[in-house]
C-alpha cells in the first residue's frame, strides 16, 4: 500500500529544521520512504495537503476524555468546590452509555485536531476502550482508583479486569495503565496496592500531583511532607510514572521527580 501526501507544510520535529517547506511524503507499507519536493510516483492513495501542516501526531498527556460533555459547566469555581459539589455528584449519575458516547466524541475531536494518542483515567474504562477501538486513535487507559479500604479494593479489581480484557487490544493501540487518583484521595495502603499491581503487570502509574496549593497544605497537615515526598515514600516512583499537573512543586520535589522514572505533564 502506497500513500502519497502532496504539497503540505512539513514539520519534522527534529529541531534541526530551519525553514518549514512545502514537500511531498511517500509512505509505503506504513513506513515513510521519502520526504522531498514534488515526488513523481504512482500511489494507491494520494492526499492533497495544500495549505495544511503535516507533522507527527500530537500526544495528549493527561485526560478524562468522557468529561468533554461537561465542557463549560461551572467552569468558574475553585478546583475542590468544582469537583466535590458539581462534578462528582453528576459523575455518579453517568451511565455506561454516556461514557461510551462522550469518549467517542472526544476521540473524534482529537483526531480532527491532530492528536493521535492520549493518556486517560476515568471509570467504565471498557466503554472508552470501545470508542478507541472504533475510532482508530491510540490510548493509555486506566480505571481510576479513588477512596480507600473496601471502595479502593473494588476499583482495583475493576482495574485488573480492564487490564486483562483490554491491554494490547485494538491492533495494539490500547495500553492499560494504573491510575490512583491523587495524594489527597489515596492513603498509603491504597497507593502501596497500586504499586504492587503496577509491578505485577509491568504497567505505568498515572496520578494527579500538586494540582493546587490546598492539596499541598492538606497533605502536609496529614503526612508532614509534600505530595511528591508522600508518593515517593509510598513506592510510587519505583515504577514508570506519569504525573499530571505538578503545578506546585518545590526544588526538592523536582529533584525527586528527576531521579524517578517519572514524567510530568500539565
Ligand atoms: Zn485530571
Amino acid at each position: 500500500m502506497k500513500i502519497l501526501i502532496k504539497n503540505g507544510f512539513i514539520i519534522d520535529m527534529t529541531h534541526k529544521q530551519e525553514n518549514i517547506e512545502i514537500k511531498d511524503i511517500l509512505i509505503e507499507n506504513e513506513k515513510i520512504k521519502k520526504i522531498q519536493k514534488d515526488i513523481q510516483e504512482t500511489a494507491d492513495k494520494i492526499i492533497d495537503a495544500t495549505g495544511k501542516v503535516v507533522m507527527p501526531g500530537l500526544i495528549n498527556g493527561h485526560n478524562h476524555v468522557a468529561m468533554s460533555i461537561f465542557r463549560g459547566y461551572s467552569d468558574d469555581l475553585e478546583l475542590q468546590d468544582w469537583l466535590q459539589n458539581v462534578i462528582w455528584p453528576i459523575e455518579d449519575r453517568l451511565t455506561k452509555e454516556d461514557i461510551y458516547f462522550a469518549s467517542k466524541l472526544s476521540c473524534i475531536e482529537m483526531i480532527k485536531s491532530g492528536t493521535t494518542t492520549f493518556n486517560d483515567m476515568y471509570f467504565f474504562t471498557e466503554e472508552t476502550a470501545k470508542a478507541v477501538e472504533e475510532t482508530g486513535i491510540r490510548a493509555y487507559l486506566g480505571r481510576t482508583i479513588i477512596m480507600n479500604g473496601e471502595e479502593a479494593e473494588k476499583r482495583l479489581e475493576e482495574a485488573e479486569n480492564v487490564y486483562k480484557e483490554w491491554n494490547g487490544k485494538a491492533e495494539g493501540r490500547i495500553y492499560i495503565n494504573l491510575p490512583p487518583h491523587a495524594p489527597y484521595t489515596c492513603n498509603p495502603e491504597t497507593l502501596n496496592k497500586c504499586v504492587e499491581m503496577a509491578k505485577k503487570y509491568h504497567i505505568p502509574i498515572h496520578v494527579h500531583l500538586s494540582e493546587t496549593e490546598k492539596e499541598n497544605e492538606d497533605v502536609q497537615k496529614e503526612y508532614h511532607k509534600t505530595p511528591t515526598e508522600y508518593l515517593k515514600d509510598c513506592g510510587v516512583f519505583e515504577v514508570p510514572c506519569i504525573l499530571a499537573h505538578g503545578v506546585h512543586l518545590n526544588s526538592k520535589d523536582i529533584e525527586i521527580i528527576k531521579k524517578a522514572k517519572a514524567r510530568n505533564c500539565t
